[in-house]
């Protein structure tokens, strides 16, 4: 048999990793994804989804999927430019320009998709991406491919983004430059200051990117954070998942009519990957009416968020400096926030630990995800376990 280096290869750093409780062991559900799941066989009140709107179990999506999986089929048949483009596909990437307040919008299969497809469709050897250093892995990966020149700034650090936008602009090195940020930083909850990159990005003519998977269906009354800065014709690339508030699957870039009809003809997953299924668009589609119809989920998720923080803060956790409804218990030392974790599974509380390399060394944390189908007797119990766990492992006195 070939392939003897690969053994010795998954064989020493898999144990490495389990060495150093590195290794992630995942836990599949034997419910659906809601406020409550199940996990061998306990009931456990969950803080780890991204499903901030609780539609990814709603009645209503569910039956839009069945409805579009009966009208269409179970699958696509092909990319979308071959005839995988369904009418509902275009339904769809209209809804979206309106949801967005933009001239046109293209859907890709996922938000990790789109940053593969979006960036090295417009960013090329020849260019500069200003990334901001906490970006999400999809925008790592995006810029990687695109083979521009990657420039990282520290976190939201303005002085230090203007400085390197002016020295990569005077040293008439790059054709384009790219600024590229998280609208919502899924690890601490902060939002992007774009007030003031689009201000940077108007003197030094950058173009502008932001990744909203964490602000679309929770920032802006729903419309996200663009929409909540009064931006949305002045930043051009809004980037957006329906994994997340929108409680399916696939992502999308909505912006000006020019920018979608190009990356129509140049961005590799539109062209080389099969569709969204009927079925998910089918779904996504009600949950799109859902959001521009009401705001009532949405300031339910702000509420069960807003009584979580406040809850957790007069326990005395330290919960960081959030402004969504994201909500960090800020730990420290690794192996204490897994053992935080656990005793919480124990206790009935699914909420993943974060520890390094996902945030720096010594900032573990436990990050909470409230959602608008919690009830306030989910959360009080919640923080009633959150409570003894901190008594217990000294966390709090
Ligand atoms: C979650 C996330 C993605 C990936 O979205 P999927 O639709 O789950 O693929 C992309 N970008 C950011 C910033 C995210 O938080």
């Amino acid at each position: 048999m070939s392939g003897r280096s690969l053994d010795a290869f998954l064989e020493r750093n898999l144990e490495e990793l389990k060495e150093k409780g590195l290794y992630n062991e995942i836990d599949p559900l034997e419910s659906p994804n809601g406020p409550v799941i199940r996990i061998r066989g306990k009931e456990l009140i969950n803080l780890s989804s991204n499903n901030y709107l609780g539609l990814a179990t709603d009645e209503r999506l569910k039956k839009g999927a069945c409805e579009a999986i009966h009208r269409y089929g179970a699958g696509a048949g092909a990319v979308r430019t071959i005839n995988g483009t369904l009418a509902i596909h275009v339904e769809l990437e209209e809804k979206l320009a309106r949801f967005k307040h933009t001239e046109a919008a293209i859907a890709y299969q996922s938000g990790f998709n789109c940053n593969m497809a979006a960036i090295s469709a417009v960013m090329d050897k020849e260019d500069a991406i200003l990334s901001d250093e906490l970006n999400h892995a999809s925008i790592i990966d995006g810029c990687r491919l695109s083979r521009a020149t990657i420039l990282k700034y520290p976190h939201s650090d303005m002085d230090a983004l203007y400085r390197l936008a002016k020295e990569a602009r005077e040293s008439g090195r790059y054709k384009k430059i790219m600024v590229i940020t998280d609208g919502v930083f899924s690890m601490d909850g902060d939002v992007a200051k774009l007030p003031e990159i689009v201000k940077i990005a108007e003197e030094w003519d950058l173009i502008t990117y932001v990744d909203d998977a964490h602000g679309s269906g929770v920032m802006g009354g729903g419309a996200g954070t663009v929409k909540h800065f009064g931006l949305s014709d002045r930043i051009d690339f809004q980037i957006g998942t329906l994994s997340k508030a929108v409680g399916v699957v696939g992502g999308y870039v909505a912006g000006k009519r020019k920018l979608i009809d190009w990356l129509k003809v140049r961005s590799r997953p539109f062209l080389f990957s099969t569709s969204l299924t009927p079925g998910d668009v089918g779904a996504i589609l009600v949950a799109l009416d859902l959001l521009m119809e009401s705001q009532e989920l949405n300031r339910r998720l702000w509420e069960n968020g807003r009584y979580l923080k406040n809850g957790l803060k007069e326990l005395g956790f330290d919960i960081g400096n959030s402004e969504t409804p994201i909500t960090p218990v800020l730990i420290g030392e690794e192996e204490k926030t897994q053992a935080f974790s656990k005793r919480l599974y124990e206790e009935g509380v699914y909420a993943k630990g974060i520890v390094f390399p996902t945030v720096p060394k010594g900032k573990g944390r436990i990050r909470n995800m409230p959602t608008a189908a919690h009830t306030r007797e989910m959360l009080d119990q919640a923080l009633d376990v959150y409570e003894r766990v901190g008594k217990e492992l000294g966390i709090l006195r």
